[in-house]
């Protein structure tokens, strides 16, 4: 099904290394190595600050690119979170975020960076792999990771979720309202989340 776009839903970009006049320091977090494009890297010029990639995955980067720069992978993604957290804690002014992966990951970041005085003009978010999503249930706070489908069943109330359109950035997840609040009993067809 294709859930309409509201005002809420994040619009998403491929990751573009931002110029070196604009920017000392970048640092890329990527959940799959495969999703990071060799080019993405390239409009890096020696002018520029240091350039950082941090892959989740037990992967060594190997990229046939012009820009130098310096990798770290992690095999899970405490460990990744935790470094990230370092590096932020010590960061310049003048410090790029680029973030690819799926939609829990990109927010999980976004909101790392957040609560480290990052704001919303210095990241960039580019979303991969499966159209997964995390839904939030009004009805008691739980937040079910991963959702597939336009329906999903809360594992803390109960209750059947309709996945809504409306994104909380705050929460990195999708609002999920009762389905059969209106007709007990009466579902919508279930189908997979798309894009
Ligand atoms: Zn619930």
């Amino acid at each position: 099904m294709q859930i309409e776009a509201i005002p809420s839903t994040p619009v998403y970009y491929p990751v573009q290394i931002a110029a070196a006049a604009t920017a000392r320091q970048h640092l890329v977090i990527v959940e799959r190595a495969e999703w990071l494009k060799p080019e993405q890297l390239n409009p890096l010029s020696d002018a520029a600050g240091s350039l950082f990639v941090y892959l989740l995955g037990n992967k060594i980067l190997r990229l046939s690119t012009r820009a130098r720069y310096e990798c770290r992978s992690f095999n899970d993604v405490q460990s990744l979170w935790a470094t990230v957290e370092a590096f932020l804690s010590q960061a310049r002014m003048g410090l790029r975020l680029y973030v690819i992966g799926s939609e829990p990951f990109l927010w999980q970041a976004s909101a790392i960076a957040t609560r480290y005085g990052m704001t919303t003009d210095s990241m960039q978010l580019e979303l991969a792999g499966k159209p997964s999503r995390n839904v939030y249930c009004i009805h008691c706070r739980h937040t079910i990771r991963d959702t597939e489908t336009n329906l999903v069943t809360c594992p803390s109330c109960g209750k059947t979720l309709a996945v809504r359109a409306h994104f909380s950035r705050r929460l990195g997840a999708y609002i999920g309202v009762q389905a059969d609040a209106e007709e007990p009993g009466v579902l919508p067809p279930v189908e997979e989340l798309r894009r």
